[in-house]
């Protein structure tokens, strides 16, 4: 191929464009039909064995060959997000006018870090930051910044609170100094079922794991504020320094949303960053059947809320924000090349500073098109189903007598047990649920997740399409049936 084939720009490379989106739309249309089982079944040598040839050839073979190629090999053996039987994890169906606009923003390909790679783009993303500040009654002076998701937005928040504290609490700039001696000491605090990446944060902010305490939850997988006030008197006793408390809204495993306003009060009380990990659930602050279980979120210092969950964007799409703008103060810095100190006193805006990458797409627009597309309603429509659907599936579940349902759902995650046989103890019930699993993957009539509940292995649902019917979850039923059966005639495993 020519280079003047390559790029856009001239006659002859829009009609190539134009041709191989049109070959692209056409690759997807055929890999993933209508009326498939949502996994190929593959398993993970068979893979291996497609991709044999050489990847860096010396001469190439062009687009069509490669794009058959890559439908056949990957398209064709990847997990089917649309499908409604594919009910994992967090993994949603994208909606077209969020592929759409992926298409937007990559032919654009405005980068994020500075005005002049992305002029409309940068005021854009303000907008929308602005929007989302006021979707969870954030006040005027709040601001926010699109991130690559929860795990970035968890650690920038957990950065600025760190950052915080030091500052007030030992006058200590950590962004010029690193951590002051008493570092040691500091302590985050989460409930137990919070996400993985409050640790991970901790590690990465030089505070390590150990730093972050967990709080026991109530019946409902919440945190419990009564336990929280008991652990707080006991970090004081052992002269322990809580500066962040992470409230979840939308458990990974069970949906939980914990007390938000409960959790607010301690924050004042205990002088604690209080930051609502609402990944997950935050797309509730469009349902108007819903969104007060969010009740308490315009009290947060900030809040994470990705787009490449519940609000059905490609991933990937996430943001961060934060009740008081100027905090980004601790973490700005100024790069002669991208933004001088001479643009912020003209108002050039500058994002840059007020995010952990540098080159950064322009995710703002995929949430933008799909809020002008469909409006709030439109959006609240699809989150609703969902969760109603969790609620038909639990019934389900309930009224069989061969599954056990572990919790009534918050969201649309439902956990439940295969138990065919009454009396079968723990210990088997979680082989058997891991190697049905393991099946389920081989067979791939239904993508379902595995979570350990009380050091039992246990599968999980999270109904994301907002298009999938009790008739799935049902047929997904009959699958972990079969493969049930499937795993207890075959001598080989372990039951
Ligand atoms: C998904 C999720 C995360 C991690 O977010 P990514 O977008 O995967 O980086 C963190 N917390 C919660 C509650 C989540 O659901």
């Amino acid at each position: 191929m020519n280079a003047d084939e390559l790029f856009l720009g001239s006659d002859r490379s829009g009609a190539r464009y134009r041709e191989a989106m049109g070959c692209a739309v056409e690759a997807v249309l055929a890999a993933f039909d209508d009326g498939g089982d949502p996994y190929s079944g593959t398993p993970p040598d068979a893979l291996a064995a497609r991709f044999d040839d050489p990847v860096v050839p010396e001469d190439g073979q062009g687009l069509v060959q490669t794009v058959d190629e890559v439908t056949e090999r990957v398209l064709e053996h990847s997990v089917h997000p649309s499908n409604p039987r594919c009910a994992a994890h967090l993994h949603c169906p994208p909606m077209i006018p969020g592929l759409v606009a992926e298409t937007l923003l990559t032919a654009a390909n405005q980068s994020l870090d500075s005005f002049d790679q992305a002029p409309a783009a940068t005021v854009l993303e303000e907008r929308v930051v602005d929007a989302l500040c006021d979707l969870f009654g954030f006040p005027a002076d709040a601001d926010g910044v699109f991130t690559s998701g929860g795990t970035q937005s968890n650690f920038q928040a957990l950065l600025l609170a760190r950052d915080r504290y030091c500052d007030r609490h030992y006058g200590r700039n950590v962004r010029a100094a690193g951590l002051p001696s008493a570092a040691d000491s500091l302590r985050i605090l989460c409930s137990e079922q919070a996400h993985f990446t409050g640790k991970q944060s901790a590690h990465h902010l030089g505070l390590g794991d150990e730093a972050v305490v967990t709080v026991p939850t109530d019946d409902d997988r919440r945190m419990d504020p009564d336990a929280l006030d008991a652990t707080l008197a006991e970090l004081e006793t052992r002269d322990e320094e809580p500066f962040a408390l992470i409230a979840t809204a939308g458990t990974t495993d069970f949906g939980s949303i914990d007390p938000l306003a409960a959790l607010a009060d301690r924050g004042v009380k205990h002088d604690l960053w209080v930051h609502v990990d609402a990944a997950y659930g935050g797309a509730l602050a469009v349902s108007d059947d819903y969104g007060h279980r969010l009740d308490g979120i315009e009290r947060a210092d900030s809040v994470a809320v990705d787009f490449h969950k519940l609000f059905y964007q490609p991933i990937s799409c996430g943001a961060f924000l934060l009740r008081d703008g100027g905090d980004f103060e601790r973490m700005a810095r100024n790069a002669a090349y991208l933004n001088p100190e001479a643009h912020d006193d003209v108002g050039v805006p500058n994002l840059v500073a007020k995010s952990v990458q540098t080159t950064r797409r322009f995710d703002a627009l995929k949430p933008y098109v799909a809020f002008r597309a469909l409006g709030r309603r439109g959006l609240a429509t699809l989150v609703d189903r969902t969760l109603e659907l969790a609620d038909e599936a639990a019934s389900l579940l309930e009224a069989a007598e061969d599954f056990e349902l572990l919790c009534d759902p918050t969201l649309n995650a439902v956990v439940f047990r295969y138990r065919p046989r009454n009396g079968m103890d723990d210990d088997a019930v979680s082989e058997l649920n891991a190697a049905v699993r393991r099946e389920l993957l081989r067979d791939g009539r239904a993508v379902v997740a595995r979570t350990d509940v009380d050091g039992v292995t246990s599968l999980k649902f999270t109904l994301l399409n907002p298009t999938a019917t009790c008739d799935d979850v049902a047929r997904m039923l009959d699958a972990i049936r079969s493969c049930g059966s499937a795993v207890a005639d075959d001598p080989g495993v372990a039951v």
